[in-house]
């Protein structure tokens, strides 16, 4: 009797072992399945992007660029912005006074005065929003580190400028 009891819970000891088990071989596939998805960052990159770090002024690749085309995320690559929303603020990143709907979330920062942008998708650092300013009549500027961005150049509208 003694025994059967023992092994009872021998057995469930096993199965709880065993479950836990699986539960964590299961989660971590998954986590390697949504890194797998992600573009792979560079140290620069991940001090932005995953730390909030902040790119110096008119050194990134695109605060002057003007091509007709959407800005993705450089981690998940979501599209964020359209050309059409960016405007030079002289401040030396890349500004856009509207977001491509629902894929950009604002944060309050820890600074507990600015507003952080972040990517609705893979949660990314972008920069921070200001509003107020008056650059544009949409009183609202996206102060973007190009490093967060990757940009994908509208081909459409080129064929249609070339014919
Ligand atoms: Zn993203």
């Amino acid at each position: 009797m003694i025994g059967t009891i023992f092994n009872l819970e021998c057995f469930m000891n096993m199965k709880i072992f065993v479950l836990t088990t699986l539960t964590y071989f299961l989660l971590t596939m998954t986590a390697e399945a949504q890194d797998r998805e992600y573009r792979k960052l560079n140290a620069f990159e991940q001090q932005v992007i995953l730390r909030k770090g902040t790119e110096r002024p008119f050194t990134g690749e695109f605060y002057l660029t003007r091509e007709k085309g959407t800005y993705h995320c450089k981690q998940c690559d979501a599209p964020l912005y359209r050309s059409s929303d960016k405007f030079d603020a002289g401040c030396g990143w890349p500004s856009f006074d509207d977001e491509i709907k629902d894929a950009v979330l604002r944060v309050p920062d820890s600074d507990s005065h600015r507003t952080e942008i972040v990517c609705a998708h893979c949660k990314g650092h972008l920069g921070h929003v200001f509003t107020g300013e008056r650059f544009t009549a949409k009183n609202t500027r996206h102060c973007v580190n190009s490093v967060s961005l990757v940009f994908v150049p509208d081909t459409t509208e080129m064929k249609v400028e070339g014919n």
